[in-house]
Formats: structure tokens, C-alpha cells, sequence
């Protein structure tokens, strides 16, 4: 059953990625609850051992939710690149190593579609939210963005595989877009357009 937020709610924000941080903050900032982040009080990011965007998801808003007592909102996404079986996927942060070098990992990605003799591939990026509590119920959202891929990268702003990332509908790739204009396509956009619909109290997103 759909839970709304109540006015005021302190909402925990379970990522430690400083991209996917930014832009759901910027999202959140019409609504009214108040923000504080994993990082803010230092919590452990769970081991992802999920199988899919979902479970991965739901593990870290249920382990965030517990560990602090907050409602706790989680991300889990990736790119999923057609020609290579929807590859990274759930391993795209994993793909850029403890270093998260993103410029290897979208390197990886050209030369395995080299191998199959591709310059590009059509591609898709995912983005599940999941808002767990601390009583141990959750709801997850998903948004999606279709496109395909251009190399070499593209765009100086956004993070992860932006630089290569060119939406259905757009020319420039995510990286060559400003936050308001990515909002447009994203994903992540998507996915907290559902959330916000059904939970969150005060403006409805447009
Ligand atoms: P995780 O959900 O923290 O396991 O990692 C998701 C990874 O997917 C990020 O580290 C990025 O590499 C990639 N990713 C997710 N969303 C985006 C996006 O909006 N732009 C670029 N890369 C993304």
C-alpha cells in the first residue's frame, strides 16, 4: 500500500555517489522534507549482492532505513548496452574499479564493441529508486531512458557513462547537457516523477 510522506518528514538520501547525490537533491528541493545524506552520518554502504536494480536498491534502503531510524531513499542504476547483453548494468559503478575511472570503463565498453565489429550499439539507462522505512516495508519506482551510445565521449558535466550516453530524441549526450536539461530525459528523473506522485507531499513534480 502507497505510503505518503507527511510535511516535514527527515528523508535520508542512502548514496555515497556525489552525482547521483546532486541530482536528487536538486529533485527533492520543491518538496517539502528535509534531506540529510548517507555520507552526513557516516553510515556503511551494504555490499551490493543483489541481482537486479531492485534488490540492489532495496538493500541499501532497507540497511540505511535501519541503521538510522530515517525513512531512507536508495538509487540503484546503470547503463545497459544492447550489443553486449545489457552489459555494465548492475556492474556499471563496479566497471570503473576502486578508482572509478569512468574513462576505463567507457573505454571497456568501445573496445568490446570493437571486438564485435560495432562502432556504437542502441542503449538504455535504468534507474530504480526504493524508499524502505524502519518498521521493514518499501516501495520502489523505476524510470528509463532509451538511446544509443557515441564515442569517443562527449561533455564535461553529469558523471559516470554520461559523456557517451545520447538520448532518444536529443543530439547532445548527457555530459553536454546543464542538470534542468538531463531532468528532461533522465531516468533518474522518471523514476522520481513516480515517487514524487504517489509519496511525496507538497508540489507534484511537472
Ligand atoms: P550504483 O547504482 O551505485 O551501483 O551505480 C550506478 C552506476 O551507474 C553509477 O556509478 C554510474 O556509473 C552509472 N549511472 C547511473 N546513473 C547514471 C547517470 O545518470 N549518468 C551516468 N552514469 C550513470
Amino acid at each position: 500500500m502507497t505510503q505518503r510522506l507527511k510535511e516535514g518528514t527527515q528523508l535520508l538520501l542512502a548514496t555515497h555517489n556525489k552525482g547521483k547525490l546532486a541530482e536528487v537533491q536538486a529533485m527533492l528541493a520543491p518538496f517539502h522534507v528535509s534531506v540529510i545524506s548517507a555520507g552526513d552520518l557516516n553510515l556503511d554502504e551494504p555490499e551490493e549482492t543483489g541481482t537486479t536494480f531492485s534488490e540492489n536498491a532495496l538493500l541499501k534502503a532497507h540497511a540505511a532505513a535501519k541503521a538510522s531510524g530515517l525513512a531512507a531513499l536508495a538509487d540503484d542504476s546503470g547503463l545497459c548496452v544492447e550489443a553486449l547483453n545489457d552489459a555494465p548494468g548492475i556492474y556499471s559503478a563496479r566497471w570503473a574499479g576502486e578508482q572509478k575511472d569512468f574513462t576505463a570503463a567507457m573505454q571497456r565498453i568501445e573496445n568490446e564493441l570493437k571486438e564485435k565489429s560495432l562502432k556504437t550499439s542502441p542503449a538504455h539507462f535504468m534507474c530504480v529508486l526504493a524508499l524502505g522505512f524502519p518498521d521493514g516495508t518499501s516501495q520502489v519506482f523505476e524510470g528509463r531512458v532509451d538511446g544509443a551510445l557515441t564515442f569517443p565521449p562527449r561533455g564535461e558535466n553529469g558523471f559516470g557513462y554520461d559523456p557517451i550516453f545520447i538520448a532518444t530524441g536529443a543530439t547532445r549526450t548527457f555530459a553536454e547537457m546543464d542538470m534542468a536539461e538531463k531532468k528532461k530525459f533522465s531516468h533518474r528523473a522518471r523514476a522520481f516523477a513516480a515517487l514524487a506522485k504517489s509519496v511525496l507531499p507538497g508540489e507534484v513534480a511537472a
